[in-house]
Formats: structure tokens, sequence, C-alpha cells
């Protein structure tokens, strides 16, 4: 085998504008600010990545991601690509944290030795193509304001509606009373608190909205509240599902082990990309803990790499892979395409999708060599 070597890095901010601002119970966004990551072989393989930071999430920005991906570059340069473990360790000892900038790098190099293989990422992994159903997020706003977006969403093909809450209970509780004197109980609704309860408002609320048709609920209360996370658990006639408080397959074990939860949210951006993704999924399936695979702000280069993700494991029972449509721009070729809810693959080498040039053009960049 002629074993390539990492020749060329070429790092990007990529900056794309919202069609409304989007709010959840930790704050508001109005644009998408991730980086992108392009490494190049000396054997013409060229992987791609992105990261999209949600600083009040990961505690990054896009100028600390570009940051730390300029000196993870400096460390991959002149090494082999296809070895993911070895690098992605070597990472993880020079820098802690960072996950959002860690999971573009991962995602890159599972896209070269994907493409080396010649196979699409998910059968790479030892997956198979299958459908993959995405639900549709609806962000806070006034009960009318959700109320018009679910219909809206239905219109556009939805078969599932991720609803945030996490302000009060009663706001909550209207919000979703009149979503479904709107749409009717039949579409599934899951829930998203995004920490914004305490855990006596979190079973009050939870326990009134069981009426209503919900599927779970993530994240009810604060990321580091792993015991108020179980008693919400316990008391809930609604599945809860971590996500704030599970970003690798050590959390995973924990929460798993107190049986805090019944479901994992995987999200690329917080496990340091696909190699821990796995992890946690498989911790989860040793548990009966069926995983969810979301996202932060990226574009079909991220979304692409997590439906991958969800096409090579079973235990991969949810998606919410909606992020791509926050924006009015698709900078991406290639990938995995939307069709309502439904998302499908492509047989492409890797994971398939690649930014425009004629958009990075346009960005600022910054090259390792
Ligand atoms: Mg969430």
């Amino acid at each position: 085998m002629n074993t390539p070597t990492i020749s060329r890095i070429e790092l990007y901010k990529i900056n794309l504008d919202f069609i409304t601002p989007f709010k959840i119970a930790l704050g508001e966004a109005r644009r998408g600010e991730g980086i992108a990551v392009r490494i190049f072989t000396d054997t013409g393989l060229v992987g791609v990545g992105e990261g999209s930071p949600y600083w009040f999430i990961t505690g990054e920005t896009q100028a600390i991601s570009f940051e730390a991906s300029k000196a993870i570059a400096k460390l991959l340069l002149g090494k082999n690509p296809l070895a993911v473990e070895p690098r992605l360790n070597e990472i993880d000892s020079f820098l802690v944290h960072n996950s959002t900038s860690k999971s573009a790098f991962d995602m890159a190099l599972y896209d070269i030795l994907a493409k080396q293989a010649g196979l699409p990422l998910y059968a790479l992994l030892g997956g198979e193509k299958r459908e993959i159903v995405t639900d549709f997020t609806i962000g806070i706003s006034d009960p009318q304001t959700m109320a018009q977006k679910a219909l809206d969403y239905i219109d556009e093909g939805a078969c599932s509606l991720k609803v945030k809450l996490g302000t009060n209970r009663a706001d909550d509780v209207r919000r979703i009373q009149t979503i479904r004197e709107a749409i009717g109980m039949d579409l599934p609704i899951q829930l998203d608190a995004n920490q914004g309860w305490d855990v006596v408002t979190a079973i009050a609320t939870l326990q009134d909205l069981a009426q209503y048709n919900i599927t779970f609920c993530e994240e009810p209360v604060a990321h580091w509240n792993n015991k108020g996370l179980k008693r919400v658990h316990d008391l809930s006639p609604i599945p809860i599902m971590a996500d704030e408080s599970i970003f690798d397959h050590h959390d995973a074990a924990r929460l798993a082990e107190m049986g805090a939860c019944d479901y994992f949210n995987i999200k690329l951006a917080k496990s340091g990309g696909i190699h821990v993704g796995l992890k946690i999924n498989a911790v989860g399936e040793a548990a009966g803990i069926a995983c969810m695979v979301g996202g932060m702000f990226e574009t079909r280069v991220g979304i692409s790499a997590g439906a991958h993700l969800i096409a090579a494991r079973s235990n991969i029972k949810f998606a919410d892979l909606d992020t791509v449509h926050h924006y009015a721009e698709d900078p991406v070729l290639g990938g995995a395409v939307f069709h309502g809810c439904k998302v499908s693959l492509p047989d492409t080498p890797g994971h398939g999708a690649d930014f425009d040039p004629a958009f990075l053009n346009k960005m600022e960049k910054v090259v390792i060599e």
C-alpha cells in the first residue's frame, strides 16, 4: 500500500447568515460561524471537515476554534492520515476540550480513510444505507408563532417536530398546547429544554406535558446536574435524552451506570467527531440506551458526516439533522440530500460533501504546510 502523508492543511472561517434568528433556553444565535478544514495528502487524497462551535455549549467561538485548529494542523503535517486513532490520540494529548475543533479534523481524517478504501463512509464503518428521517426544530418564541412554524414545517414535509422549551412551566405548557391545537395530536413531538428548568420545574412541566404525545425531552436541567437528571428521569412520564451533559464515552458510561436517562444525543461537535461518537453509541448499546445524532449549526458537510454515522449503527434510532434549514444559502456540493424529512446519502467515497470553491474563496483562510 502506498501510505499517504499529510502535506498541507487549509483552514477557513465559515460565515453564513440565518434566515431568522434562532432562540433556545441558553441564548440566541443569528448566524452560522464555523470552521472548515481541508486536509491534503501527497497521494492526491483530500479530506474535508467542518466544526460548528456553539459557544454556550462547548465553550468555543469561531475565533477560539480557528486558533485551536491552526495548532492541531501543525501537529498533523507529515503524518499518516489513515491511522485515525493515533492521530486523534495525539490531538487529545496536545489539547484538552475543544471538541468542535477536533471534530473537524476527525471528520476530514475519516473522509480520507473512506476515500482511500473507495467506500462511502457508512460502508467503511460497516453500515448499510437506510432511510434516515430527521425532525424539524422550532425555536423558542410566543405560542402562536411557534404553532405557525409547526404548520409551515408540516407543509415542508416534516414527519416529527422538535420544540425548544425551557423558559418557565406556564409558558412552556402553553407553547405545546397551542401547537397541538394547531396541528392535532398525531405528529410526534419531542422537546428540548436546553438546561432551562430546575429539577422541580422539570418534573412538574413534564407531568403537565405527558398528555400531548411527546416522544422524549432533551436536557431538562443544568448539564452538570447528573443527580438532578436522574431525579427528573425517575419521576417524568416522558422519556429523557441526555444532550449537553454528555460529550464523550466517559460521560455516557457515568449516566448509563446511574440510570439517569433513556437516550443519548450524540453530536460530533461535542464528541470531537465520529471516533468518540461510535464509542458513545457502543456504551449506549451495551446499556440498552438508543441514540440520536444531532447537530449545532452545521452546513451539509457536517450533517453528511452525521448522517453516515447514523447509517453505520442500528442503535442510532433518531436523527436531528435539520440545522441546514437555518441557512438561505447552501454552500456545499455533494453530500446528504434532503427531501422533506427524509435524508439520503450519496454513494461517492468518503462522506461525499465538500464546500463550493466559489464560497470558500470569499472566506478568511490560513494554509499550514
Ligand atoms: Mg439538545
